[in-house]
């Protein structure tokens, strides 16, 4: 077997109760030999949990430390099932606690961002200090090693933006090392850290980007995400009946799915490893013997239909006040407001008077930014129950079937894709469209 360090990244899902620390262990040690660095991050819904403190805190309800109690339990519970009373473990746990209790002490910082960067990483950091002492306990040596000393990034919290070359000298100096001298190292997904020592984060389900920045870093042999599904299917089966496990995937397609909505492998990590050939591996941690999907280079031309959804859209149809058409120097006005205010645009649609956007619906962004435009520009905003539906080598059948109680307002297709604004039909219409008949 070569040598090359090989990298691991276990979710919520894998970690979510003590049986999950045990069976992530049980994994590590079938692996026994090969030397790794190991990703994870919250354990379970710690992370929607987290955020939930954060809200209470800003709008001062009072229920802040009550909500973090509650977190604080949930890990002492399975600390209970894992650890004998008095294990170190727990005092290391506990200071995490206090320390995001501390900041709860205070006023709530101004910055929401900020703030929530400096609290919602606690479930990464109790979470990987769990694991690591367990794994610790059961004889495999474990480097627990803070991702914040390792990942740096720029300094816009909440979506930090990696700096590699920073990033790679710490990896040199703090990761491989300890690898090399035999011990795995375990650490934080998520989490960075800026040049001047505030911690970010990378967005939410970026766990697995810092996986991928890892084996970038590394020059891993391969990256392996450990799932609650089989791998990589043709739709979300929380969604969809009949999906079917993908057992290839290239590289290109593996981007386009999940950078359209599939949540199965958070966007940004495949490129960093395209770029050096890494090979992923999405797997069970159920069955970890079964092959799972493999994602490389430009394996196959023919795949099913694939299907992404993307909930939480908002659609923006833009026009001139004065009727003129839209010209360049709108656009080129209009490009610099969506990127000044951080829209993510997921399609575009552009008619002589109008422009349409379909965007990811986050905070109060499309309101800022249609303000921002106001004075030149209408806008009419629509984002009550929108989703994006995207699907790869569609057929007929497929479109039908999607469209099925649904009103589309926008579309667009290309040879291998088909993208859709859609939203359900209301109840009511549809019972007075049959009274009507
Ligand atoms: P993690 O524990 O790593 O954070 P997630 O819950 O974020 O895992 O992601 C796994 C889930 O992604 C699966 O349980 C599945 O419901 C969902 N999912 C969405 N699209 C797909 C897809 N195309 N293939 C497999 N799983 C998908
Ligand atoms: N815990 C974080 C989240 O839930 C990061 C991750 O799981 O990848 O978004
Ligand atoms: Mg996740």
């Amino acid at each position: 077997m070569s040598n090359r360090i090989r990298v691991f990244k276990f979710g919520g899902a894998s970690v979510k109760n003590a049986d999950g620390v045990k069976n992530l262990s049980s994994i590590v040690e079938k692996f026994n030999g090969s030397p790794l660095a190991i990703v994870v991050s919250a354990m379970g819904k710690t992370t929607d949990a987290l955020e939930k403190v954060v809200a209470a805190h800003a709008a001062r309800s009072g229920t802040a430390k009550q909500l973090l109690d509650g977190v604080r339990e949930a890990h002492h519970q399975i600390m209970d099932a894992l650890f004998e009373n008095g294990d170190p473990v727990y005092d290391i746990v506990n200071d995490h606690f206090v320390a995001a209790e501390w900041i709860l002490d205070d006023e709530p910082h101004p910055n929401y961002d900020f703030m929530y960067d400096q609290l919602v990483p606690t479930g990464e950091l109790v979470a990987t200090a769990i694991v690591a002492a367990y794994l610790n306990k059961s004889g495999l040596k474990t480097r627990w090693v803070d991702a914040r000393d390792v990942i740096i990034t720029d300094d816009i919290f909440r979506e930090g933006w990696v700096q590699w070359d920073e990033t790679r000298a710490n990896v040199e100096k703090r990761v491989r090392p300890v690898i090399e001298k035999g011990e795995y190292v375990l650490t934080q997904g998520f989490i960075g850290s800026t040049k001047e020592n505030y911690t970010t984060t990378l967005g939410r389900e970026g766990s697995d980007y810092t996986a991928a920045i890892l084996s970038y870093c590394l020059d891993a042999e391969d990256m392996t995400i450990w799932k609650d599904v089989p791998g990589v299917l043709t739709a979300d089966p929380r969604l969809f009946d009949n999906v079917t496990k993908l057992d290839r995937l290239s590289y290109r397609e593996a981007i386009e799915m999940t950078y359209y909505g599939a949540k199965v492998i958070h966007p940004k990590t495949i490129k960093p490893l395209q770029n050096k050939s890494i090979p992923l591996y999405v797997k069970s941690f159920v069955n970890p013997e079964n092959d799972g999907t493999f994602i490389g280079p430009d394996v196959e031309d023919h795949y099913p239909p694939m299907v992404a959804i993307e909930r939480n859209q908002a659609l923006l149809n833009i026009s001139t006040r004065d009727f003129s058409f839209v010209a360049e120097h709108h656009m080129r006005y209009l490009f610099n407001q969506i990127a000044e205010h951080r829209l993510q645009v997921n399609l575009m649609q552009n008619t002589a008077i109008s422009f349409a956007i379909c965007v990811n619906h986050i905070d109060d962004r499309i309101f800022r930014f249609a303000e921002s435009i106001e004075k030149d520009f209408k806008v009419i905003l629509d984002y009550e129950g929108l989703e994006l539906i995207t699907v790869r080598h569609y057929t007929p059948q497929v479109i039908e079937m999607l469209r099925n109680g649904k009103i589309v307002m926008v579309e667009e297709r290309t040879k291998n894709t088909i993208q859709m604004v859609a939203k359900e039909v209301p109840l009511m219409k549809r019972k007075t469209e049959l009274a009507s008949a």
